[in-house]
């Protein structure tokens, strides 16, 4: 590495020093996009069964290291420790799911006559290929999974993979990397590129080498790619405002319980939480009570030292940013009928009713544990103020009649609608998508390995 220049990890819970990496010059990232290139025609000649039992092998050592990841997990990212070790499970299970959904996907032959004025002689043989060198740039909330769930499908398809990892949570991705060399991919084609985004970012994605970007992470991030980048093909997941809509025939006791959990799970750092409920007036006080009885079980604290479902949030930048809705929410008139309190970045579980479309949190993504409840008199009311947000991730619409479940959800302008559940990623073969702002093109396991493949035709033509 030419460049020795280091950046020191600390951990949010504690800010104790838990190491550091590299902040990559542009030359560093030249050597390593070039070695990606390389290596690209060896790793795709390998026989995907191969490639298969390689990946297989990178899932099992990340479940024998479950509990040295799950501790990383917690002091990077200040995640509680079942969340933690869930993320690390799953994300094996995601890696074993993509290797039988690759093991599964063929190709197919079209035969040209069934278009008119062609004959039998000539027919198309459709395959896919793997695209090249992709760059995988993931954000700090699920340092693991959300890293994975792009270089697994990469690599199983034939890429390879330049890997950027958010810088809170570098480290959890330079072990996921070197877990992937352990288990057999070749180290150039797994390389990990590290350093701050705002200083290495556009010569990365702008890099000539670089055929496909995947990327996950905030809106702003993911539209100022999108404006630099020519004739790449990106694929991006975004920042959310989801919806939780409560129609007055939903059963509250499992909405309530729905919306604490989906709001205020590694509190709120997660593009589908819960971002704002819509309720229909008449079920309105009797659904903000049994929110609260739900958020009073909430626990609150440092994940190093217990569990906690409310942990600090990743930095004082993110905490100051959510302080700021929720005075703006405040001095606008917002009834404040739970948490409101800070400490260090720590911010307490925080529940506005009477939140009104003026308000700043009725629109912005918090990304913390703020809860806005909007009261509505209709439900096309609902269905409108949902549409208004420039974003489409998710929504959920919670109601007892299945009419009335299908009818919003086809009017909802996002990927994806959650009928009398929480917004959330998963099952990991589902497809995953944002609207709007939300994102471009499809995650999800299958959808994942075809995103990042391209279509080759070969057209036979035979003699008489
Ligand atoms: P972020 O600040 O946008 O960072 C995401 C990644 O982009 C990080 O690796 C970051 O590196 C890098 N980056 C920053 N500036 C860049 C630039 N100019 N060019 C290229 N890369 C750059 O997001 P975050 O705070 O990590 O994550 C939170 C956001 O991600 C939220 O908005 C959330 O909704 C969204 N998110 C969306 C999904 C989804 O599936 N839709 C999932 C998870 C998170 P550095 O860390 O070095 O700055």
């Amino acid at each position: 590495m030419e460049n020795e220049q280091l950046i020191t990890i600390t951990s949010p819970l504690d800010g104790s020093v838990l190491g550091n990496v590299n902040a990559m010059s542009k030359s560093d990232i030249d050597e390593v996009i070039q070695k990606s290139k390389k290596v690209f025609d060896s790793w795709r000649a390998i026989p995907l069964n191969e490639r298969c039992e390689i990946l297989y092998k990178a899932a099992n050592l990340l479940v024998t290291r479950v509990d040295e990841l799950t501790d990383l997990l917690v002091k990077e990212v200040g995640k509680d420790k079942k969340s933690a070790k869930s993320e690390v499970i799953r994300t094996a299970d995601f890696i074993r799911f993509t290797i039988e959904t690759a093991k599964n996907i063929h190709g197919e032959s079209i035969n040209g006559d069934s278009f008119a004025g062609y004959y039998s002689n000539k027919f198309a043989l459709v395959e896919r290929e793997p695209i090249g060198v992709v760059l995988a740039i993931s954000p700090f909330n699920y340092p693991i999974n959300l890293a994975a769930s792009k270089i697994a499908p990469a690599l199983v398809a034939g890429n390879t993979v330049v890997f950027k990892p958010a810088t809170m949570g570098s480290l959890c991705g330079v072990r996921l990397a070197e877990i992937f060399v352990e288990a057999g991919v070749p180290s150039d084609a797994i390389q990990v590129v590290t350093g701050k985004g705002s200083e290495i970012g556009d010569y990365l994605i702008t890099h000539k080498g670089i055929n496909f970007i995947n990327f996950t992470g905030s809106t702003e991030v993911g539209q100022s790619i999108a404006k630099k980048v020519q004739m790449v093909p990106l694929l991006m997941e975004l920042g959310g405002k989801d919806a939780a809509i409560v129609l007055p025939d939903a059963n509250l006791e499992i909405t309530a319980k729905n919306i604490v959990s989906g709001a205020f799970s590694y509190s709120g750092q997660r593009c589908t939480a819960v971002k704002r409920v819509l309720v229909l007036e008449e079920v309105a006080d009797q659904l903000v009570e049994k929110i609260l009885d739900q958020m009073k079980k909430l626990t609150v604290g440092n994940p190093l030292y217990g569990e906690a479902d409310i942990v600090p949030l990743i930095n004082k930048k993110a905490a100051d940013f959510v302080c700021d809705l929720m005075e703006d929410a405040k001095e606008k008139g917002a009834t404040l009928r739970y948490g409101g309190e800070r400490e260090g970045n720590l911010i307490y579980p925080t529940l506005f009713d009477h939140v009104t479309l003026d308000m700043r949190v009725a629109w912005e993504e918090p990304f913390g544990p703020v809860l806005p409840i909007i009261r509505v008199k209709t439900v096309d009311e609902a269905i409108d103020i949902a549409n208004k947000s420039e974003y489409g991730l998710q929504s959920s619409v919670f109601t007892e009649n299945i009419n009335n479940a299908f009818n919003v959800a086809r009017k909802l302008e996002v990927g994806m609608v959650q009928v009398n559940n929480k917004t959330e990623r998963g099952p990991d073969h589902f497809p995953f998508m944002g609207v709007k702002n939300s994102g471009i093109g499809v995650q999800g396991i299958r959808y994942s390995i075809e995103a990042m493949t391209r279509i080759k035709g070969i057209v036979v033509n035979l003699y008489d």
